[in-house]
């Protein structure tokens, strides 16, 4: 496998002397188990490689560190001045003198990626957006076990259906539950099984202390169990990244309701966004692309300030029952009731409300249903129209999260 890399010009060794690692970026140019000659002297500068980081280590149980890292004793013994890669896409340039050890973490094109090769990851339920999950999974080689996946016809190579009762429990790496987490009762949804498995204290306190749970929110049945078994929950929804790139396909998701349920084009219609946040903000850009007159309703003055500076009108989310009347369309975000029976009052008969809040969202369903005003708690809209990219990024944080652990792990 050949490797790409930078060097800056001056001898390779004295070079990495040099140099503060962590600050750096670089790259090398040599092929693994070529002799150093051809990588100690400096080379045209490729393309940065990202997120590498060196550590340089002469101790002397470093023989035995780097076997633990995958490097087998016949390599390091016989492969002086060579540059050594482990299952895990970690380098190890020997030197007469010394060892370097590279985590490369880049996933550019011609450079070295990080597997996850070695990890062992249960994927419990959940709907299509597990598929890209597993695909990235099995792609980065880690061990991939399906629970809940039986009457899924499309079958992954790395990956093995299982019983939730049958999985190896004492090995597992991670555990990826779906988006919604668990329901109230414990049991884990999937759309491609008819069963309904049940995780328990008992299955989660089998698993190594290392291993990680994954989510995307926590309802308080699952919070509660990863408290009791000492495991670590991972929120994917809770992160900034997450939300935003998942904004996308909310607001995509928005302008598709808009369209299914009126009469009138988005174009120059009276649109009220509630909320300035990451799908707000996200929804707001949309319509305002599309051609509405976008107003937006927040509390912070930097939010109405923002608004000001994206072109859109701002107003004060307590005005609400004022600005109702010049609304065609209005768009909830914020998870608190602000969609009031005032304002409702105030809204012409032909009004749509999509509340994407998460439940029991902004409005008040009951008073609109009294008034004849369609209202629609739209959630999951992310897994409704875009599983692939929803799916594709979970999938891009997960195995993230999982690569920092399986350096932890081999550390
Ligand atoms: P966010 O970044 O936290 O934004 C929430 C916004 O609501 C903030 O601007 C916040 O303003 C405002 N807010 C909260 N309480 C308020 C109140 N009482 N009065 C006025 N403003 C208030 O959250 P997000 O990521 O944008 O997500 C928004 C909601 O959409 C969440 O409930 C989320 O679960 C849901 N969601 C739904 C979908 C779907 O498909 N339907 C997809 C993604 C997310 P302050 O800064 O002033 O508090």
């Amino acid at each position: 496998m050949k490797i790409e890399v930078c060097l800056q010009s001056f001898l390779f060794y004295s070079w990495m002397r040099s140099v503060d690692f962590r600050s750096r970026r670089f790259a090398f140019r040599g092929a693994v188990g070529e002799p150093s000659a051809s990588i100690s002297r400096v080379d045209n500068v490729q393309e940065p490689c990202n997120d590498i980081c060196l550590k340089i280590n002469r101790s002397n149980g470093l023989k035995t560190m780097l076997k633990r890292k995958g490097f087998d004793s016949g390599s390091l013994s016989s492969a002086n001045g060579s540059l050594l890669q482990n299952a895990r896409g970690f380098l190890l340039f020997i030197s007469p003198k010394s060892y370097f050890f590279i985590q490369c973490r880049s996933e550019k094109k011609g450079m070295v990626k990080t597997m996850l090769t070695g990890l062992q990851v249960a994927v419990l339920g959940g709907d299509a957006r597990q598929l890209e999950i597993i695909r990235k999974l099995t792609e980065l080689d880690a061990k991939v076990y399906l629970v809940g996946f039986d009457q899924l016809e499309q079958s992954f190579a790395g990956a093995v259906k299982e019983k939730l009762e049958e999985l190896p429990f004492h090995e597992l790496d991670a555990l990826i539950l779906p988006v919604a987490g668990l329901q109230p009762t414990g049991e884990i949804e999937t759309v491609f099984s008819s069963a309904h498995p049940q995780l328990t204290k008992t299955m989660l306190s089998k698993t190594p202390d290392h291993c990680l749970l994954f989510t995307g929110i926590s309802p308080p049945v699952l919070t509660k169990l990863a408290e009791q078994a000492g495991r670590t929950l991972i929120r994917l929804f809770d992160r900034d990244d997450v939300a935003i790139y998942n904004s996308i396909p909310t607001a995509e998701g928005a302008v598709m309701m808009a369209i299914q349920h009126t009469d009138f084009t988005i174009h120059g219609s009276s649109v009220a966004v509630l909320g300035m946040g990451r799908v707000g903000m996200s929804v707001a850009r949309t319509f305002a692309n599309l051609g509405a007159n976008v107003k937006l309703g927040a509390r912070k003055s930097e939010h109405l300030a923002r608004a000001i500076e994206m072109g859109l009108t701002p107003f004060s989310i307590d005005q609400l029952p004022q600005q109702a009347e010049s609304l065609d369309l209005i768009i909830n975000t914020i998870p608190s009731l602000v969609i009031t029976s005032q304002a409702i009052a105030k809204m012409k008969p032909h009004v749509f409300i999509i509340d994407l809040a998460s439940k029991p969202g902004g409005t008040d369903f009951q008073f609109a249903k009294k008034r004849g005003i369609k209202a629609i708690l739209a959630l999951g809209l992310p897994g409704i129209v875009a599983p692939k990219t929803a799916g594709q990024i979970l999938a891009g944080v997960i195995t993230d999260l999982l690569k920092d652990a399986a350096i932890t792990k081999g550390e």
